[in-house]
């Protein structure tokens, strides 16, 4: 047991000494300035070419949004995620010992190049958080904490990073075994976290760049709005897509009936939800249950992407 409590503490010291080295001491392989440089970068893009131009430099939430960035970032594995996941994990080894289980790894690429690990990563990774989105979207009892993510009435590049605690901690659980199981020969994946959080802040900017062929592959703030949108043609919504748009016109779920630039952002009565940072992590826990990520009806046909984006190039079923 004491191997634990040294554990929960000594998480909070490391990762309390590692965030503040980190500030201290500006380089390139820095977290903590690499998400205020793509900051400025993705601000400066909507304030250069903005593509809703009647929407405020600093729209409605920005600071929020600001402060949910370095707190989901930072600060919640800085409070208590660090530490409650790193005994979680030693936990889940100790359990797996009881069993003469050393690890979980069930494919080996130690030895493949750099490059094709950090793709492989990126990818299983991004399916498995697709996977987890949609997740969000169809439990009851998810949806209110994932609300906080749709609770956006004006989009900019900071409202990528406004969500629910309890999303870190749903994201986390379940990718950790998936990806246990590929046993990779590096340690530092800096290249991919940094890489996924760009293509997170591109998606939600107020910013237009068709992309080309490049949007059946990467997702875009064109096809992200529509994730936002306050009336879906289907219960459970469309567009999951985190980094990449190829899921969803894989799967079926790709939604993009036109252009998206204006419209309406949220769920039904969104106006009455709270605004502030406290009340919303603390609204999922007080909320009735009662199905509210209803919008729709739930006898919408199944195959409303093919009915209603006629630009869809993959066919499903
Ligand atoms: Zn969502
Ligand atoms: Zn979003």
């Amino acid at each position: 047991m004491e191997k634990y409590w040294n554990l929960f503490f000594s998480s909070f010291t490391d990762y309390g000494g590692y965030l503040w080295r980190e500030m201290l001491n500006p380089h390139w392989g820095n977290y903590f300035y690499w998400l205020i440089g793509l900051s400025l970068f993705f601000w400066l893009l909507e304030i250069a070419a903005p593509w809703r131009q009647h929407q405020a430099r600093i729209r409605q939430d920005f600071w929020l949004d600001g402060f949910y960035m370095f707190f989901n970032f930072f600060l919640f594995s800085l409070i208590g995620f660090n530490a409650v996941s790193n005994i979680g994990v030693q936990a889940f080894n100790d359990f797996l010992a009881l069993f003469g289980i050393q690890n979980l790894v069930a494919f080996e690429v130690q030895s493949w190049p750099v490059w094709a690990q950090l793709l492989t990563l990126f990818v299983v990774r991004d399916f498995i958080q697709w996977n987890v989105h949609r997740l969000l979207h169809r439990s009851d009892y998810l949806w209110k904490i994932h609300k906080v993510h749709h609770s956006v009435q004006q989009m900019g590049f900071a409202a990528h990073l406004r969500f629910h605690w309890g999303e870190t901690v749903v994201y986390r659980t379940l990718e950790y075994i998936p990806l246990a199981m590929i046993g990779f020969g590096i340690q530092d994946f800096f290249l991919v976290h940094i890489f996924a959080t760009s293509i997170g802040h591109f998606n939600h900017s107020n910013f237009r760049l068709p992309l080309g062929p490049l949007k059946y592959l990467f997702n875009n703030p064109q096809m992200h709005i529509w994730h936002h949108a306050r009336h879906m043609p289907h219960r459970y919504g469309a567009n999951f897509g985190i980094s990449l748009s190829l899921w969803d016109y894989l799967f079926g779920t790709a939604y993009l009936p036109e252009d998206g630039r204006d419209i309406a952002l949220g769920f039904e009565e969104v106006e009455q939800y709270p605004n502030s940072f406290l009340a919303q992590q603390w609204y999922p826990f007080r909320e009735k249950n009662s199905g509210e990520n209803t919008e729709a009806d739930t006898d919408q046909p199944e195959t409303f992407v093919e009915e209603l984006n006629p630009e869809l190039p993959l066919k499903q079923n």
